[in-house]
């Protein structure tokens, strides 16, 4: 018998092990409300199905007899989870539980002339990874791809993008590429919203009704779950968030609005600005060709005290705060984790970014913000390692 074998309330009970870890019988029939007799029978047929191991307790301080306690064995099979982001591309290689094994990073889509420059490289470094691991293919359960928008999770295949350094990124059929190059089942979705789902199961979210993660960084992308429903955006486009316009007659944007929150709150706006600084002739610490200007740099002369630079990285924060304020005045999440790569590099856009949110929210105290998911920079990777988890459980969240 094999996981998507079982039965609901058998998969029910594995679930609740491989979450929350070792539990004894009674521990996990007052969580699942089932009688003693029915718990047993259960776990009876997961440990023959050599799913669950029974181990005695010893955290337990008696004299008398120690009770036995049930988690989930180790079958011999991993899950591989693949970031594909605009500025950086990882990969990790993760047990059941979520636990990461090993994992690889590249640049990602910006560094490269084509799509299938990155996603040859991307499986070369896997299977890298696996070799060192000593893992095969056919030990891999699945591999999830958390995308960078817009993607379609039933094919598999990219949307038409926009903003992508090439053409080729469009209609791409992600899933059955890489599926052919790994050997094994591929699952694609969006980075965002497979980061949602992450940590409202495992992460930070998991204690909540309701959790948002909103990633900032060349985009903005937004996932958002209220009580066990992910709520997609329309024609799944995680990035739809960044097309609100903040600033009504605003800057031209490439989606043919005005005045889009990308044009202001992004990483690329920032950088942008500077690089329009500078070819104005205008001071800069920034000693690097115009073209060659990126956010880090940017993040890197305000520190040394380059005041434009500071300036717009400050407005940039403060931007993204009222759009923060916007989308939670409106979803309500009880948790909301900011991520991406303006979040992690500079103080200045994130306590901008939470300062305004707050002083802008219709009922301020009531959201509690998280600097960056749970996995640190591997967040997205590990999400999808766990969608593939989630997608042989049926989990309906993500059908
Ligand atoms: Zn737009």
């Amino acid at each position: 018998m094999e996981l998507k074998d079982l039965s609901g309330v058998e998969k029910q009970a594995y679930i609740h092990l491989q979450r929350d870890g070792a539990m004894t019988k009674k521990e996990l029939q007052d969580r699942m409300g089932l009688k003693p007799s029915t718990m047993g029978r259960i776990l009876e047929t997961l440990i023959k199905a050599g799913l669950i191991e029974e181990t005695i307790d010893q955290s337990v301080n008696s004299l008398g007899r120690k009770p036995f306690q049930y988690d989930i064995a180790h079958l011999g099979k991993y899950l591989l989870g693949i970031d594909i982001s605009r500025i950086v591309f990882s990969a990790v290689l993760c047990d059941f539980k979520m636990n990461v094994i090993d994992s690889a990073e590249l640049p990602g889509i910006i560094e490269y002339q084509s799509a299938m420059e990155l996603i040859d490289e991307t499986c070369m470094l896997v299977i890298e990874m696996l070799e060192r691991n000593g893992i095969t293919s056919a030990e891999l359960l699945g591999t999830g791809v958390a995308m960078v928008g817009p993607v379609n999770r039933h094919t598999g295949c990219t949307e038409r993008v926009e903003g992508f350094p090439t053409d080729d990124w469009s209609f791409l059929p992600l899933k059955d590429i890489i599926s052919e190059k790994l050997g094994c089942p591929v699952y694609v979705d969006n980075g965002a919203e497979a980061a949602v789902v992450y940590e409202y199961i495992y992460g930070l979210g998991k204690k909540s009704r309701s959790v948002a993660f909103i990633n900032s960084g060349m985009g903005i992308r937004s996932g958002f779950i209220s009580s066990n429903v992910l709520i997609r955006s329309i024609n799944n486009n995680e990035n739809a968030l960044e097309h609100t316009v903040v600033m009504p007659m605003g800057r031209r944007c490439f989606c043919g609005k005005y005045g889009c929150a990308r044009c202001y709150c992004t990483t690329k706006s920032v950088f942008e600005n500077i690089r329009n600084w500078k070819k104005g002739g205008r001071p800069t610490l920034i000693e690097k060709n115009i073209d060659e200007i990126y956010f880090p740099d940017v993040v890197e002369a305000a520190k040394n005290g380059d005041v434009q630079c500071r300036k717009e990285i400050s407005s940039a924060g403060e931007m993204f705060g009222y759009t923060l304020a916007n989308y939670i005045g409106i979803l309500n999440p009880e948790i909301v984790i900011i991520d991406g790569v303006a979040i992690s590099l500079s103080d200045i856009y994130y306590n901008n970014a939470v300062d305004t949110a707050r002083s802008n929210l219709p009922r301020d105290g009531s959201v509690v913000f998280h600097r960056g998911g749970s996995q640190k920079e591997l967040t997205m990777a590990v999400s999808a390692a766990a969608m593939v988890f989630e997608k042989l459980m049926n989990n309906p969240m993500i059908e």
